[in-house]
């Protein structure tokens, strides 16, 4: 339990709600997941918490799709492309996944031969295509216990549909939503 005479009330019902949330979802590792919870409820300055969040989200996406190898890159193929390869659908390229545009034919600006992209910006790494949907792969902000209880709609639908821009201008964004 977070000493309440140290929390705003609204802070005190982000702590709780995630709280539930995890009973709810039989989580393991409970005290680790709400020490998280609370260091980010540390951070006072709204702005400063926005975007400690805003990191911590990008890593802990960037880790899933590494992890269960989601889009499956291969020769700079992804999972999608190959499939189209198979299926004989005939495109200019097929490289780079949705980093390349075939609406605009060519492929994002953000993209680094070596580096990969070189902007963070949480719809990119939250997107999923159909291909992957189909395959039960599809994230939400919302769905991620740490993050969950921190934004309101506006800005979860933001988040997740601003695409190709960087995180200064998302946490722009954030703060005119509130
Ligand atoms: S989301 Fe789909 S199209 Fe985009 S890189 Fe991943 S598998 Fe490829
Ligand atoms: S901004 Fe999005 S589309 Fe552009 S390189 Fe980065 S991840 Fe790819």
């Amino acid at each position: 339990m977070i000493p309440t005479a140290k929390y705003t009330k609204s802070d005190q019902q982000i702590y709780q709600k995630t709280k539930k949330y995890l009973e709810r979802k039989k989580e393991t590792h409970m005290e680790e997941k709400m020490k998280l919870v609370e260091n980010i409820l540390e951070i006072q300055e709204l702005e400063k918490r926005y975007s400690y969040l805003y990191d911590f989200i990008c890593d802990y996406l960037d880790q899933e799709f590494q992890k269960k190898d989601i889009c499956g890159f291969h020769c700079g193929i992804c999972k999608r492309r190959r499939d189209m390869i198979t299926r004989k659908i005939l495109k200019d390229t097929y490289g780079n996944g949705c980093c390349y545009s075939y609406l605009k034919g060519k492929t994002c600006e953000y993209l680094e031969p070596k580096n990969g992209c070189r902007i963070k910006n949480i719809a990119c790494k939250i997107f999923t295509c159909f291909y992957l949907r189909r395959q039960g792969y599809r994230y939400h902000v919302k769905d991620i216990y740490f993050a969950r209880y921190f934004f309101n709609s506006r800005q979860l639908f933001y988040m997740e549909n601003t695409f190709f821009v960087d995180k200064p201008v998302i946490l722009e964004g954030i703060m005119k939503r509130r």
